[in-house]
C-alpha cells in the first residue's frame, strides 16, 4: 500500500517510508491511497475467526507488499496476546475492555505493532531510528513497552512534569535500556511543540533518523481498527444497530473505527466523547473548528487542545461536513459530571470504571437519549488502577492492583529534567 500525504505537497510513499519517517516532507500526516471493502463473507463468518485472523485479513492491505505475509502473522499474533473482552452492563450499553495488555492502556497494541514493523525493517542493522514522542499520560508507558529491546531503536519520551498520573509516571520512566524518558517543565502542548519542532530542525533531521510513535505514525494508528472488529464478533449475534462511544484525545482512535466502518464492518454511528477539551464538540455544533490551548482533567490522556487525527477523519468524509455529522455525534463533560458516571456505573453495574472510560459511558447515555434502538459500546482505555487517585476517592473502597501495576510501582523513577526545546536538542544531539 502507498500512502499520501495530506498537505498534498509530497510525493506518495511506502508503508515502510511512512512508518519510518512519521510525517511526511511537507509536515503532512500520511493517509493510505485506497481502503477496498473486506469481503462480506468475512464478516458472516467471523464468529470462526481468532483475533489474529480477524486482525491479519484488516490490516493486510495497509501493509503488503512490503512486510511478507507470513511476517505480519506473527508480528500480529504478538501483537494480540492478550483479551479483548466486552462486558455488557444493560440492554443498551456495554463496554469493550482494551486495558488487558502490558501497560493497561489500549495504546498498547498500536505500540507493539509498530515496535515490531520497525524492528523487521531494521532487521539487518541499517536504519537505526529515533522514536521521539510526546505523552499526556499513556502513549509513554506503551511506547516504552512495545519498543523496549528492540534492536537499531531509541525511544526518547517527553512527558510534562506533575501531569501524568504516578503510575503512568513509573512505567514510562523505570525501563531504561534503549528508553530514556525526559520530564518537561510545562504542560502537554509543550512536549508535543518541541517533538514537532525537532522534526523540523534540519540539523537534527540531517545528523539522526528521527520518527514518531505518537497515533500520527501509521503503525501506531492503523491497527487500532482490531477492536471495533473483535467487538462486533462478540456482539452481532445479540445486538444489530452497534454504536461506539470512543473517549477521544487526539482522535486516533475513533478515526481507526471509521476505517474499520469503510472496510464495512456494520457501525451504525460514533460517538466521540471528549472532556472539556472540546474543539470537536463545538465543530459539530458549529462547523468552526477551533483548536485551543488544552485544559488539565482527570481523563488526562484527552487533554489535547488540538486533536491531529481530525484531518484524517475530514478526509474520510472527503471534508463533507454533512456526511460527517451523519455519522457522527460528540459531546464534552465536566470533571464533576465524570465522577458523578464513575459512581453510577459502580453503583449500577457494580464495574468500575476509569476516567476515560467513564466519558465513554456518558456519551452513551447523550446520544442514547435520542436513540434508544442502539446498542452503544463504550471503549475503557485505560484500567481503573492507572487513575486510583480519582477512582478510589469516588468508589471509596480499596482497589486491588493488577500485576502490571505493581511490577512497575516499586521501581526508581530515572528522568531527565528539560525546561526548553534547546536543552532537548542538545540531549539529542549527545546521545
Ligand atoms: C490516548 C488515550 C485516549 C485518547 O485516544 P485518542 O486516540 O488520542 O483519541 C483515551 N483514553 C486513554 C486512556 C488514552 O490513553
Amino acid at each position: 500500500m502507498n500512502y499520501y500525504s495530506l498537505n498534498k505537497k509530497a510525493p506518495n510513499t511506502t508503508f515502510k517510508n511512512a512508518v519510518v519517517k512519521g510525517l511526511a516532507p511537507d509536515k503532512g500526516l500520511y493517509f493510505p491511497e485506497s481502503i477496498t471493502p473486506l469481503p462480506e463473507d468475512f464478516f458472516k463468518n467471523i464468529d470462526h475467526l481468532s483475533n489474529s485472523e480477524i486482525a491479519f485479513t484488516a490490516i493486510k492491505q495497509f501493509v503488503s507488499p512490503e512486510i511478507p505475509e507470513a511476517i505480519l502473522k506473527t508480528i500480529v499474533e504478538e501483537t494480540l496476546s492478550f483479551d479483548f473482552p466486552v462486558v455488557t452492563l444493560d440492554k443498551n450499553v456495554s463496554t469493550l475492555e482494551l486495558f488487558h495488555g502490558p501497560t493497561m492502556a489500549f495504546k498498547d497494541v498500536g505500540a507493539r505493532f509498530m515496535a515490531r514493523c520497525l524492528g523487521y525493517f531494521n532487521k539487518d542493522n541499517t536504519n537505526e531510528v529515533t522514536v521521539l514522542v510526546a505523552t499526556s499520560g499513556d502513549t509513554g508507558g506503551a511506547v516504552a513497552n512495545g519498543f523496549l529491546g528492540v534492536k537499531g531503536v531509541n525511544v526518547v519520551i517527553l512527558y510534562p512534569s506533575g501531569k501524568v498520573s504516578d503510575i503512568q509516571e513509573k512505567q514510562l520512566t523505570t525501563l531504561g535500556q534503549n528508553i530514556t524518558a525526559l520530564e518537561v517543565d510545562g504542560v502537554f502542548d509543550d512536549c508535543q511543540d518541541m517533538v514537532k519542532r525537532a522534526f523540523l530542525d534540519d540539523e537534527l533531521t540531517s545528523k539522526m533518523q528521527l520518527t514518531s510513535a505518537n497515533s500520527i505514525n501509521v503503525a501506531r494508528w492503523l491497527p487500532q481498527l482490531f477492536y471495533f472488529i473483535f467487538a462486533y464478533k462478540q456482539l452481532h449475534n445479540t445486538h444489530k444497530n452497534i454504536v461506539f462511544s470512543v473517549p477521544s484525545g487526539n482522535f486516533g482512535n475513533i478515526c481507526a473505527g471509521m476505517v474499520a466502518q469503510q472496510l464495512g464492518l456494520p457501525i451504525k454511528h460514533f460517538i466521540a466523547s471528549n472532556n472539556e477539551n472540546n474543539v470537536v464538540t463545538n465543530y459539530l455544533k458549529t462547523e468552526d473548528y477551533n483548536p485551543k490551548p488544552s485544559v488539565q482533567t482527570i481523563s488526562n490522556a484527552m487533554d489535547v487542545g488540538n486533536p491531529s487525527n481530525f484531518i484524517r477523519i475530514q478526509e474520510i468524509y472527503k471534508n463533507n461536513f454533512s456526511a460527517l455529522k451523519e455519522n457522527l455525534s460528540s459531546f464534552s463533560f465536566s470533571d464533576k459530571e465524570t465522577k458523578e458516571a464513575l459512581a453510577t456505573i459502580y453503583k449500577e453495574y457494580n464495574y468500575v470504571a476509569d476516567p476515560h472510560g467513564a466519558v465513554g459511558y456518558l456519551g452513551c447515555k447523550a446520544y442514547l437519549k435520542n436513540n434508544e434502538d442502539v446498542h452503544c459500546v463504550f471503549l475503557e482505555t485505560a484500567h481503573p488502577t492507572k487513575f486510583l487517585d480519582v477512582v478510589e476517592e469516588v468508589i471509596k473502597e480499596k482497589q486491588p492492583l493488577p500485576e502490571q501495576i505493581q511490577s512497575v510501582i516499586h521501581k526508581t523513577k530515572v528522568a531527565t529534567k528539560i525546561g526548553s526545546y534547546n536543552e532537548l536538542k542538545s540531549f539529542l544531539l549527545k546521545n
